[in-house]
């Protein structure tokens, strides 16, 4: 299996070379086709699986094929449980993305650290938006940034999101989103409230399970 034979275009598949991936895991052959179609996902996959570039390689080949604006509107959010992980997928898109024909400006903020530099970051937008949850909301306190056009909504390790209070949050969160938008789950583990989550969240998803 290749890459190229899951769909993924020139800049993407450089992008793998650059990174040093020769082949792609189970779980990228599983999830890219379908997230190249738009479809919504829920992904039992561990850390360690690969799951971070099967998410980030097919939304970046969106983004490079959607419209471009001037300004730089939030087309990708993804939400982490925490500071670590989120800076880890943030320098994901930030590396897969760096082969992509116009710059990608990738955006990481999380809380335990003063906002102001994060809002002077989000100055003048940003493509993709990696944050924990709290502090996004923050953010949109201060209208430090806006997420009327996110195309497609990630929450990664969601059975630790809720460990850390999102459901208190999710409500806020989604009602700053656009109704229509691709959404993925992933989950090292599948508790009911997990699922519950699922069900709220994803419209005719597919289930991938590696
Ligand atoms: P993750 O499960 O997303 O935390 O990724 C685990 C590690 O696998 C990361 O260090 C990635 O850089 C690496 N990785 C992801 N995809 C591939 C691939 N197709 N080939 C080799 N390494 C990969």
């Amino acid at each position: 299996m290749s890459f190229a034979s899951l769909g993924l275009s020139a800049p993407l598949l450089q992008a793998c070379a650059a990174a040093g991936y020769v082949e792609p895991t189970p779980v990228q052959v599983e999830v890219i086709p379908p997230l190249l179609e738009g479809r919504d996902l829920l992904g039992l996959a561990p850390t360690g699986s690969g799951k971070t570039a099967a998410f980030a390689l097919p939304l970046l080949q969106r983004l490079i094929a959607g419209r471009q604006h001037a300004y730089r509107r939030v087309r990708v959010l993804v939400l982490a449980p925490t500071r670590e992980l989120a800076a880890q997928v943030g320098e994901v898109f930030q590396r897969l993305g760096t082969s992509c024909p116009r710059p990608l400006k990738v955006a990481i903020v999380y809380g335990g650290v003063s906002i102001n530099p994060q809002m002077m970051a989000l100055r003048g937008g940003a493509d993709v938006v990696v944050a924990t949850p709290g502090r996004l909301l923050d953010l949109l306190d201060h209208n430090a940034l806006r997420l009327d056009a996110v195309e497609a909504l990630v929450l990664d390790e969601a059975d630790r999101l809720l460990d850390f209070g999102f459901a208190a949050e999710r409500e806020r969160v989604l009602a700053a989103l656009p109704e229509r938008r691709q959404n993925l789950l992933f989950s090292a583990t599948f508790a009911p409230d997990v699922q519950a989550l699922a069900d709220t969240l994803l419209r005719d998803a597919v289930r991938i399970e590696v």
